[in-house]
């Protein structure tokens, strides 16, 4: 385990769910820990791979949850996305949607148009109300060669609800089964387009981020592929032994973020 990193950090990319909370429930660690953060003067993002929510929508999830935030402070699948296009097909302009009215909302408020005829590109998200009717149209336009993109990899997510709730990536395979073609790009983590925009908002070299989740092949992966000091809290979906064990290795393992105010504090006083 390296902790020689830790005193560098300036600014902390946060994972949401298993790592701030689970599900409904806020971990008692969280809001102590967010301000231990603010007392010394680190800054923080949340991020996260759902692309189901806006921006706006997260504050007030967070809000509702006692968790101080504003829009600013994140970063999601969908704003990687929207950074994707700007960056890669500048020319895109007119999208076919499958994903919910929040998400078209977050892409029409950055220049995009949702339109049903004739797009420029379609853009697959997560979406728990998903017509059978737009996967179809998706597929279609797909199957005429339209560029199409994901927000983000994941294949279920998680809920504690007797259900499984079928993720954008096992969309995006419906897709491909029925059209024989991948998405050109599949953001969210770990694609490093994700802390890449936390960097350049904050002016932060990699060795001053800290990546924090409880996921290795998402969190952990993007953090090593950026260069970022790696968080693992297993609060979440990851035991110690599998963390332990993991590749990449976290550069950290903690038993919550709880933990981790207290090394940031220890290291700011030269005890670390
Ligand atoms: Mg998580």
């Amino acid at each position: 385990m390296n902790r020689s990193g830790i005193a560098a950090i300036r600014h902390l990319a946060l994972d949401m769910d298993g790592t701030l909370y689970r599900g409904k429930t806020l971990f008692p660690e969280t809001v102590p820990f967010l301000e231990t953060l603010s007392e010394l003067g680190i800054g923080y993002t949340f991020f996260t791979n759902n692309s189901s929510k806006s921006v706006r929508d997260y504050v007030t999830h967070l809000n509702g949850m006692g968790i101080a935030a504003t829009a600013d402070q994140f970063q999601t699948s969908t704003l990687a996305a929207i950074a994707y296009l700007k960056r890669n097909h500048e020319w895109a302009k007119r999208i076919f949607f499958v994903g919910t009215a929040s998400m078209i909302a977050e892409f029409e408020e950055a220049g995009f148009s949702a339109c049903d005829e004739a797009p420029d590109m379609v853009v697959v998200g997560f979406d728990p109300q998903l017509s059978f009717n737009q996967l179809c149209r998706g597929g279609y336009w797909i199957s005429r060669g339209i560029p199409y993109i994901a927000t983000h990899p994941d294949r279920v997510c998680p809920t504690d609800q007797p259900t499984l709730l079928v993720d954008c990536g096992s969309i995006c395979a419906a897709l491909e089964a029925a059209t024989g073609r991948p998405p050109e790009a599949v953001l969210g983590k770990p694609h490093p387009i994700m802390v890449e925009e936390i960097m350049r908002r904050h002016n932060l070299r990699p060795d001053e981020l800290g990546v924090v989740g409880d996921r290795v092949y998402t969190d952990l992966a993007m953090a090593r592929g950026v260069g970022a000091y790696g968080v693992l809290v297993l609060t979440g979906e990851t035991g110690r032994e599998e963390g332990e064990a993991a590749m990449p290795a976290p550069d950290l393992i903690v038993d919550s973020v709880g933990e981790l105010a207290g090394m940031l504090a220890a290291s700011r006083t030269g005890a670390v």
